[in-house]
Formats: C-alpha cells, structure tokens, sequence
C-alpha cells in the first residue's frame, strides 16, 4: 500500500509499528487507552495524561542520586591497615593519570556525562511538555535523546563493581559508603525509566501535548 504525504508534518500524524514495520495512522484515544496495531496486534502507543507528572519526578528523583553517587566515595577498601576510598571521579581520574587517556575518556562519558545528560534531558523535555512551550526544542532534545540513550551504561558499571568487590571480599575488608547505595537506587530508577517510558511514547506525547494547545489557543483573559 502506497501512502502519499504532502509535507514532513504529516508524517507526524502516522506511526510505524515496532514489530511488524508497517505504518499506521495514528488516531486519537481516550485517556488511559491504548492503541493497537491492525496488522500484529502489538500495543502501538497509549494515552497517559500522568506520563508528564510520572515522569519528570522520576527523573528528578533519578538525578538526586545519580549526583549522590558521585558526591561521595562508593566504597572504602581497608588493606593491612592501608585504606582507600573509591569513588566514580577518582577511578576516572585515576585512569587518566596512568596514562590511560582514551580508556578513562571513554570510561568518563559512559558513566558520568551520558548518564548525567540523560536524565537532565528528561527533566527539560518534561517540563517543556508541562508547560507546553518549544515545541522543535523539544523534538530535538528527544532526538538527541535517542542518540545518546545507547551509550549509557551505569547498570553494566554497578555489575562490574560488584563483581571486583566479590574478588575482593577474602582479602580486604569493605565498607559501603552512602554512594554506593544512591548508585544502586539510581540504576533501579533508571531501569524502570527506560523500560517503563519508551522514546516512542514521548515522541507520541509531543505531538499529542502540542497538537491540543494548537488546537486549544491560549485560554483568553476574563
Ligand atoms: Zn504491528
């Protein structure tokens, strides 16, 4: 089946299906429904008017303990009565001075700068969306969004951390500092985000948001 558009905008008005590819038109539901492909039966989007609401405390909440984490050293290490703190900047930082300048760079945007970018952008795109203003601003934050969502591992970061302390544990006594618990509750959250607020419900949520207040000018003054 053909489909012809006149310009890019229209393109908005379809959606393509995650599992099957095809494209759909995408119609208006009432809130708290859901939207199903024709073709696969697979939920295409659904309407949540908490989304917003959800969301930007969310990531708020994620942001707090992902700078809790860093604020802090994660674990101190007593070896024959030597201690040592480890924290995310001083591994980073450490990888730099031993010379490993790409290994620490790298190291730095996949567990710091990403993740930080990450849930700052969802805190500006959320309330870009609750004050339904910037429009394009907002299309772009989640465009860039989805580039950099890939690239951020904290959760790989916490497993390996685990790992090293485990191999740690018969010879050194380790302490569990404040950080190291927000870093956990940070990649719960981040977790829960990712799966729960899928890029394409916010894309949906865009449209929907700056569609009702084209739609809805501005309430006029009394
Ligand atoms: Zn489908």
């Amino acid at each position: 089946m053909k489909i012809r558009v006149k310009n890019e905008d229209e393109l908005d008005h379809y959606i393509i299906c995650h599992k099957c590819h095809t494209l759909q038109k995408e119609v208006p539901i009432a809130d708290g429904a859901k939207a199903l492909c024709s073709q696969c039966g697979v939920v295409l989007y659904h309407r949540d008017s908490r989304l917003m609401d959800h969301g930007l405390a969310l990531s708020m909440t994620g942001l707090i303990f992902f700078l809790l984490a860093n604020a802090f050293p994660l674990v101190r290490i007593d070896i024959l009565g030597s201690e040592r703190f480890i924290s995310i900047t001083s591994m980073i930082a450490s990888l730099i001075e031993s010379g490993y300048y790409l290994v620490g760079l790298f190291v730095a945007y996949l567990i710091f700068i990403f993740p930080l970018m990450i849930f700052l952008l969802y805190i500006l795109i959320f309330s870009l969306m609750k004050g339904g203003k910037g429009k394009t601003m907002t299309k772009d934050l989640l465009i860039l969004l989805s580039r950099i969502q890939p690239w951020h591992m904290s959760d790989i970061f916490l497993i390996s951390i685990l790992v090293a302390i485990v191999k740690l544990f018969g010879m050194a006594e380790i302490h569990f500092g404040i950080s190291f618990w927000a870093l956990i509750v940070f990649v719960l959250i981040d977790t829960y985000i990712t799966r729960s607020i899928h890029l394409g419900e916010l894309w949906t949520l865009q449209k929907q948001v700056y569609r009702s207040k084209k739609e809805n000018p501005a309430c006029v003054r009394d």
